[in-house]
């Protein structure tokens, strides 16, 4: 199954990805992540898109689909992707179209989860993850059982996105707004979008859209 989920920064997509690839196998796509690596390996690519990331503005659509587009067939991708944090755009929303088309892929649904903008900045600016494994947590909302051990693998070491502080945090909702939202109606006009209350626990919209995709949950 071929999913994306869609919504502005801090809205869950990445927890919800990383949840339906454990459950399913679908394999979590998230160009965030992609990029923040290639960042770190220090190559062209890299060195390209730093200072735009950096200051929360996006990526040009053709390095963005030039990825994407060699990814989505890797092996495994076999049962299936979501792509987390693409399209951003409706020139990319187009060119997935073509690449799917071209590679006899379809996507299956489009899930939006809907989160008020003051709550995204309160979600955003308390966020960090493990340095090991990559287990998300927050200053108020999601705190590790212990304080200071990864749940997930007894990390120690925990990181923060360079990105996810209040200045740059309204650069990036702003790119949601006017680049983003546009994706919206193309999809709802496929018929194949779906809006999730983002505001409700993670468990409330795990069920919710496992109830989308046809599936009852683990
Ligand atoms: P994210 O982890 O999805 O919040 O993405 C972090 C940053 O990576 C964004 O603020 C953009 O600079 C860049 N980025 C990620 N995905 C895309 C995309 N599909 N198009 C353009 N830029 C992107």
């Amino acid at each position: 199954m071929n999913l994306i989920l869609l919504g502005p920064p801090g809205a869950g997509k990445g927890t919800q990805a990383a949840r339906l690839e454990k459950l399913y196998g679908f394999k979590q796509l998230s160009t965030g992540d992609m990029l923040r690596a290639a960042v770190a390996s220090g190559g062209a690519l890299g060195k390209e898109v730093k200072a735009i990331m950096d200051r929360g503005d996006l990526v040009p659509d053709d390095v963005i689909v030039r990825m994407i587009s060699e990814r989505i067939t890797a092996p495994d991708c076999r049962d299936g992707f979501i792509l987390d944090g693409f399209p951003r755009t409706v020139p990319q929303a187009r060119a997935l179209d073509r690449v799917l088309a071209e590679k006899g892929l379809r996507l299956d649904h489009v899930i939006e989860l809907r989160v008020d903008d003051a709550v995204l900045v309160a979600r955003i600016s308390g966020r960090y993850a493990c340095a090991s494994c990559g287990a998300n947590y927050h200053d108020t909302n999601r705190k590790p059982r212990v304080a200071g051990v990864c749940d997930a693998c007894g990390g120690t070491e925990f990181v923060r996105r360079k990105d996810d502080n209040a200045g740059v945090v309204a650069t990036r909702l702003k790119a949601y707004h006017g680049q983003t939202a546009p994706l919206l109606p193309y999809y709802r006009e496929r018929g194949i979008l779906a809006s999730v209350d983002g505001m409700a626990s993670i468990e409330a919209v795990a069920k919710e859209v496992d109830q989308i995709i046809g599936k009852s949950g683990k």
